[in-house]
């Protein structure tokens, strides 16, 4: 009888949902707006609901279901299975979501932070491939990351393990960040900092450019502030490579801790391409004190794009199957 998995990301926009072979291939993805205000058990029962009809859809019948794997934004207690909060989620409380969604599924269910499934979804299927020591990092309106070491996820203590984007990059300095401190990696790297200074270059007149992109549009994206710095723009060249020195210094620390195979980039910000990564290799280059660690470490983009989260949900269900 052929086999599937169902991979889950539950975001605090929308659900995204998979069916996964054993041998991690896309069958089906959907999506759907997550119903916030029903609380958790209405997003639940919505996760339910949409994994029913995906597997009828597709013609699989439930016990041909290996298992839901679900990846929510928040510190997960991943032995028992619980989600300690998600703020994007409105859960201020601990959501024993494995047990509510098994009894609701009556399937096998695995649960992972967001970050940390997406790592593991591009270690399974995407540019980790072959790498069983990597760190994952998404740049999007936060800094995500996760921390891969001999195939098993960091988590550490409170869940907290790979949260990259909260180390101090500039001590006493920089802007507030969302944790509450100021300085911190996402203060310089993520979407929403590139945005807000490539909003201060605009209204400064520092950036003639891309005060016409703002005087045009009426907001600034970070591609646009990545454009203009293509197109020889000092002030938003300036932030481009600000934003490329500290993730190069923040993964020269990690190389020394970690010493990982790969370092994969992914998230809008690195949409950028070549022009933001060979500027992050040479900042790490300069901050990584042996030219062999330098050599033997990759620094590339993620492949999977949106759907390495539901990639890394099918694997915690795959994993277990190994055990
Ligand atoms: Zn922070």
């Amino acid at each position: 009888m052929e086999q599937i998995i169902v991979g889950v990301d539950v975001g605090g926009t929308a659900i995204k949902m998979a069916l996964i072979t054993p041998d991690g291939k896309l069958v089906t993805k959907v999506q759907e707006p997550t119903p916030v205000a029903q609380g958790e058990d209405g997003i639940l029962q919505k996760v339910a609901q949409l994994a029913d009809e995906l597997l009828c859809k597709h013609g699989y019948a439930k016990q041909q279901a290996l298992g839901i794997g679900v990846g929510v934004p928040g510190p997960i207690d991943s032995r028992n299975g619980i989600v300690l909060q998600a703020v994007n989620l409105h859960w201020r409380e601990p959501v024993l979501l494995r047990d509510k969604l098994k009894a609701l599924t009556g399937l096998p269910v695995a649960v992972e932070n967001d970050a940390n499934m997406a790592a593991l979804g591009e270690m399974w299927q995407g540019a980790g491939q072959g790498a069983e020591d990597l760190v994952v990092i998404t740049l999007g309106t936060g800094v995500g990351g996760g921390i891969i070491v001999h195939g098993n996820v960091v988590h550490g203590i409170n869940g907290v393990g790979g949260e990259i984007g909260h180390i101090t990059m500039t001590p006493g300095s920089g802007s507030i960040c969302n944790c509450g401190k100021t300085g911190c990696l996402e203060t310089y790297t993520s979407a929403t900092a590139i945005i807000r200074e490539g909003m201060q270059a605009a209204k400064s007149g520092a950036s003639p450019a891309l005060a016409t992109v703002l005087a045009e549009h009426g907001e600034i994206k970070a591609k646009d502030v990545f454009d203009a710095a293509k197109d020889g723009d000092s002030a938003s060249l300036a932030i481009v490579d600000q934003a490329a020195l500290y993730l190069g210094l923040a993964l020269s620390h990690l190389a020394i801790m970690l010493n990982p195979a790969k370092f994969v980039i992914g998230g809008g910000v690195a949409a950028a391409g070549e022009f933001l990564f060979s500027r992050v290799r040479e900042s790490f280059a300069r901050f990584v004190p042996f030219t062999y660690v330098v050599e033997s470490t990759e620094i590339i983009p993620a492949t999977l794009g949106n759907d390495a989260g539901v990639y890394g949900a099918g694997w915690l269900i795959h994993s277990q199957l190994d055990e």
